[in-house]
């Protein structure tokens, strides 16, 4: 454990020199911006009158505030969180409508005219959330970030269309999040609906339906007619008993930023959906560097609630600014040391801000990851020109696999290294090999903030010979 001297002059709320001075007496020079040892701060703050919190429950690396196990006959069963991905024009927007028109329930104040981005229906008593995450990049950022929403994923495919290319790379982004998938096969309505054909295509993609053998689970729906939506939610309720999923609603909540935005009248008003613990009215929150103390809070319907336990998504008003969306909240049973959470969250994002950090994985130093045991599977999104290549490239990273390091191709497809990519490549510590194609000005806007490895290469075979070199630690260093 360490601490700059800065940040601790911060938030000791006095001028760094005074800080030093102490050091001086102490026989430590130090400057602003150097490092100094748990003992050496706590014996400074000491002498100038202030109490260190000796209860670490923040860890200093991350910032993060720390988990505390919770013991296994503390956790009660919640509702599963589900996600809707698919290709545009699918049918993802209409089919939440539908199961939020005919699901939810309704309260006096009679309106379901909130939207915010989740909600919980109730089927037989069950209750499911549904999180709202515009797009993949959407639900994959939030991975990028830690944060993991999603327990359950309906991919949405059109009857009349088939499988696209965002059905594809809905696939990987919820294999890689290792969530199950449900297949949502829509528009049946339609006259020229083939649910055979989307059912034959996606065996391509190892989601085999169950009367062909296979454990995905089909059904076949009509967001518009709003047909066999009860055999959905059925279908949801089966899967989320398997997963058992559990929490302790009797701690402090723990859960994540969906959306949020500036509200004119309200202020920031933040979109949260409780993962642990129970939120409570009142209760000091942070999130990134935001915090603030629960004002109000409201369910989907827009009705006050006091409390929200696991699984619920709720609206929350009294944030000190507007949270990004993605970013894990907790509430803070001490207030004090919330601020104090805040205040080197601050500074360590402002020193964040000035340099730039390394791709967790990267080829260059893949092999010395290797050796110290950290990297076991090389993720590898693969992006072409043309659809022969990304095949070609996963066929021979298949076969470079070792016994120390597994190689997987997560992703490919045609066309250039995007946002999404970066996104997939982030929260999957993935490296990016890309075949006459290049990232595209969102790709390269968002490798600023998330650092990743991207190759490019005009030949496989160079592409190949690189990783099997990186490897095995012959990678000649690129300059
Ligand atoms: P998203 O882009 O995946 O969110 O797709 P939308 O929900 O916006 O739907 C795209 C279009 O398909 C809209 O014009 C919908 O009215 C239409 N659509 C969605 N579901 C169905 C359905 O079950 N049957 C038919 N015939 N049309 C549908």
């Amino acid at each position: 454990e360490s601490i700059i001297v800065k940040s601790l002059a911060e938030k000791m709320s006095i001028s760094a020199g005074e800080v030093i001075k102490k050091l001086m007496e102490l026989g430590i020079l130090a400057t602003i911006n150097q490092e100094i040892d748990a003992d050496t701060a706590t014996l400074v703050a000491n002498d100038l009158g202030f109490q260190v919190d000796i209860k670490i429950e923040v860890d200093k690396e991350t910032m993060l505030v720390q988990e505390q196990e919770d013991a296994p006959d503390t956790l009660l069963a919640r509702p599963c969180v589900v996600t809707i991905m698919g290709h545009v024009d699918h049918g993802k927007t209409s089919l939440l409508d539908a199961i939020r028109k005919s699901n939810v329930i309704a309260t006096e104040a009679g309106g379901i005219t909130q939207h915010i981005g989740a909600y919980q229906v109730e089927h037989k008593g069950k209750k499911i959330t549904f999180v709202d995450t515009p797009g993949h990049e959407a639900f994959t950022a939030m991975r990028a970030r830690g944060a993991k929403i999603t327990d359950i994923a309906i991919l949405v495919v059109a009857a009349d269309d088939g499988v696209m290319p965002q059905t594809i790379e809905a696939i990987n982004h919820a294999r890689a999040a290792e969530v199950p998938i449900i297949v949502a096969v829509n528009k049946i309505d339609k006259e020229d609906a083939q649910p055979e054909k989307v059912k034959r295509q996606l065996t391509e993609y190892n989601l085999v339906a169950e009367e062909w053998g296979g454990e995905t689970i089909f059904v076949e729906v009509s967001a518009r007619e709003k047909q066999n939506l009860n055999e959905l939610l059925e279908m949801i309720l089966l899967v989320a008993e398997i997963g058992e999923y559990k929490a302790n609603p009797n701690r402090a909540a723990r859960g994540t930023v969906i959306e949020a935005e500036l509200d004119k009248g309200r202020g920031p008003v933040a979109t949260v959906l409780v993962q642990n613990g129970t939120l409570k009215v009142g209760d000091f929150i942070i999130a990134g560097v935001a915090y603030g103390k629960v004002r109000a809070m409201m369910d989907h319907t827009g009705r006050r609630v006091k409390k929200a336990g696991p699984s619920m998504p709720v609206e929350v008003l009294g944030f000190s600014e507007v949270p990004p969306a993605g970013e894990l909240f907790y509430a803070v049973e001490d207030e004090k040391l919330g601020k104090q959470v805040i205040g080197e969250r601050q500074v360590k994002k402002r020193e964040e801000d000035l340099k730039v950090t390394a791709p967790k994985v990267s080829l260059d130093d893949l092999f010395n990851q290797i050796q110290e045991g950290q990297v076991k599977e090389l993720n590898i999104i693969i992006k072409a020109d043309v659809q022969g290549s990304v095949e070609a490239v996963k066929q021979a990273l298949q076969q470079i696999s070792t016994e120390e390091v597994r190689v997987n191709a997560i992703h490919g497809g045609v066309g250039a290294v995007t946002e999404t990519d970066i996104m997939l490549a982030s929260a999957s510590n993935a490296i990016i090999i890309g075949f006459n194609v290049r990232p595209d000005v969102n790709a390269r806007k968002a490798l600023e903030a998330e650092k990743v490895d991207i190759r490019l290469y005009r030949v496989i075979y160079d592409a190949i010979e690189d990783i099997k070199a990186a490897m095995s630690g012959l990678l000649e260093p690129e300059y």
